[in-house]
């Protein structure tokens, strides 16, 4: 959910309509600069693109299928279609970069004249480099990690340039495999909090049986998943709105713990 959420009269959304950013956040979605990847496309993402200095995309990965993470797909046709000729500019086709899973079923996502990937592929908009669990792209490893959740299929990516290393995590990420000693010690962990139990609207409570605590874990257990997995320093993404917590609320949780930070929209890290 986009904060503020359409209509919604509440304190955080009022609050982020009247400030922008960083109190406004759009889906979620991260730029590797190393190499040029965008990872995730959220509906919001031509206007996330514009607002960054991201001159050039060669990488495009999703971590899963889920519409907050692909509705905004069509971005790679917006930047490689010249609309006069009705053919793609060649330097500016982005190479699809994923892992054996989801390269298949990606093709499922679908306008009215069929499969969007194969039209963008026909078209020259993308080429299609699928992968096995892990690829290197110039000095950068990145390894793919699916999470076991049955049907649905979603991944954690790791990366690692010269010693350091990312684990992103952002969504539908539970079961956590930390059994795997990718994850292990990363540099930074890139999760989302989970749920937060008190603090929410009309003073909603999670009932023990909710659904959401089939495929979230709670702030609490995400902070111990990073303690056991001993990442150094933790980045917490996709932060919704039913969270009810505004950029200040969670800037004063960060100020309670050195080891974590709340990202926003726009905010550039270094390894
Ligand atoms: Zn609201
Ligand atoms: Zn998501």
């Amino acid at each position: 959910m986009v904060i503020p959420k359409p209509l919604c009269r509440c304190r955080v959304c009022r609050e982020a309509r009247k400030k922008g950013v960083p109190y406004s956040r759009a889906g979620p979605s991260a730029f590797l600069h190393d190499i040029n990847l965008l990872i995730d496309t959220p509906a919001e993402i031509s206007s996330l693109l514009n607002r960054s200095h991201i001159r050039n995309i060669d990488y495009l990965t999703f971590t899963h299928l889920d519409p907050d993470h692909v509705e905004g797909l069509r971005v790679v046709e917006q930047i490689a279609l010249d609309f006069r000729t009705w053919r793609a500019y060649p330097e500016k086709q982005i190479c699809l970069l994923l892992p054996e899973g989801i390269s298949e079923r990606v093709r499922n996502i679908q306008s009215q004249y069929g499969s969007v990937i194969d039209f963008y592929l026909e078209s020259g908009f993308i080429r299609l480099q699928p992968f096995q669990d892990e690829v290197r792209i110039k000095d950068v490893r990145l390894t793919a990690i699916p999470v076991d959740r049955g049907a649905q299929m979603s991944f954690v990516y790791v990366f690692e340039k010269s010693g350091r290393r990312v684990v992103y995590a952002p969504c539908d990420i539970k079961p956590f495999p930390e059994h795997r000693d990718e994850v292990q010690k990363s540099d930074l962990l890139i999760i989302q909090p989970g749920i937060f139990e008190d603090g929410l609207k009309h003073g909603f409570n999670y009932p023990p049986e909710h659904v959401s605590r089939t495929t979230l874990y709670t702030f609490e257990q995400t902070l111990d998943l990073a303690t056991r997995i001993q990442a150094k320093r933790v980045l917490f993404v996709h932060l919704e709105e039913y969270w009810n917590r505004s950029y200040e609320d969670y800037y004063a949780l960060e100020s309670n713990n050195q080891m974590i930070r709340f990202a926003y929209d726009g905010m550039q890290l270094t390894v």
